[in-house]
């Protein structure tokens, strides 16, 4: 009977197991329209010196990390990320990843969210990431292309590459199609504000073939919400335009993202210590993220 009554604990042991797991790095996500209503601060303590006017310039249309880029939409020089540099003489950037050559530069905000990345991917034992192209500029796009051809290359002004916030990405092993390398990307790397860019359900929109190496930067909580509602960036920004204002909840973090097309709305108010960033389309208007601190409370 001894016996018996040890195997039941051990089966209810199991079965707990099972309901209560919960995958780890798994952050809950919600995400609600917020109809057209602007992004005002919480009533109460607040008092109007914590709120902001912000100027929008045209510039800001044409710089920020959710720049979209594609056929219709070139990279405008203004675009281009300002803190480019070469990955081969960075040590402690590129440890734990490997470089296809030593001419690979890329923006350094973008380099430590990737070499924050690839910690998290070893973790899971994934670890066999090499960086096979980073930022190019357009002279270095003119010569791919003459090189490789419409099929393999975007002509120069085109590429995401030209940005600084793209990178292709390879495992040693095998292709990134069957590596697991380009699984754990698809399913992780939005972690960490990353994008996989080209997906295979995608190409009609993007107009561009799978590429399952080709990961774009767009930041947090972006990238979080491209994966949660399948929406690769033409399709987020499509989104943002119509809906105006939407808000998500991150792992208990409240942040509200609000289009403004720049023919509508010059001056704008935002909550004075929420800000996180204001990016450009690319096109017409600017996205601004702000995060709600009161909802931390
Ligand atoms: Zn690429």
């Amino acid at each position: 009977m001894k016996k018996w009554g040890f195997l039941f604990l051990i089966l209810l042991c199991l079965s707990l197991t099972i309901i209560f797991y919960e995958p780890l790095n798994e952050p809950k996500i919600e995400i609600e329209k917020e109809g057209q209503q602007a992004i005002v601060p919480v009533e109460g303590n607040r008092t109007s010196e914590s709120i902001q006017s912000i100027e929008i310039t045209e510039e800001q249309i044409f710089e920020g990390n959710l720049l979209l880029v594609n056929s219709d939409n070139p990279v405008q020089k203004e675009s281009i990320k300002s803190d480019v540099i070469n990955l081969s003489t960075q040590n402690e950037l590129i440890d734990g990843f490997g470089l296809i050559d030593s001419g690979v530069d890329l923006s350094e905000e973008i380099a430590r969210n990737f070499s924050r990345m690839v910690e998290l991917a070893e973790k899971d034992g994934v670890s066999n990431f090499v960086i096979t192209s980073g930022f190019r500029d357009f002279a270095e796009q003119s010569v791919l292309y003459q090189e490789m051809g419409s099929d393999y290359a975007l002509p120069a002004g085109y590429s995401e590459h030209n940005l600084g916030l793209s990178l292709d990405i390879g495992s040693t092993q095998t292709k990134m199609a069957e590596a697991p390398e380009g699984k754990w990307i698809e399913e992780n790397a939005w972690k960490y504000g990353f994008v996989l860019r080209y997906p295979k359900d995608k190409v009609e929109i993007t107009g561009i073939q799978y590429e399952p190496w080709h990961i774009r930067y767009v930041g947090l909580p972006h990238s979080a919400i491209m994966k949660e509602k399948n929406f690769v960036l033409e399709e987020y920004l499509a989104y943002l335009k119509e809906v105006k204002h939407i808000s998500a909840t991150i792992d208990g973090e409240k942040y509200k993202i609000s289009y403004y097309s720049l023919s509508e709305n010059r001056t704008i108010n935002i909550p004075n210590d929420q800000f996180v960033e204001i990016s450009g389309n690319n096109m017409d208007g600017v996205i601004v993220t702000v995060q709600d601190m009161y909802s931390m409370e």
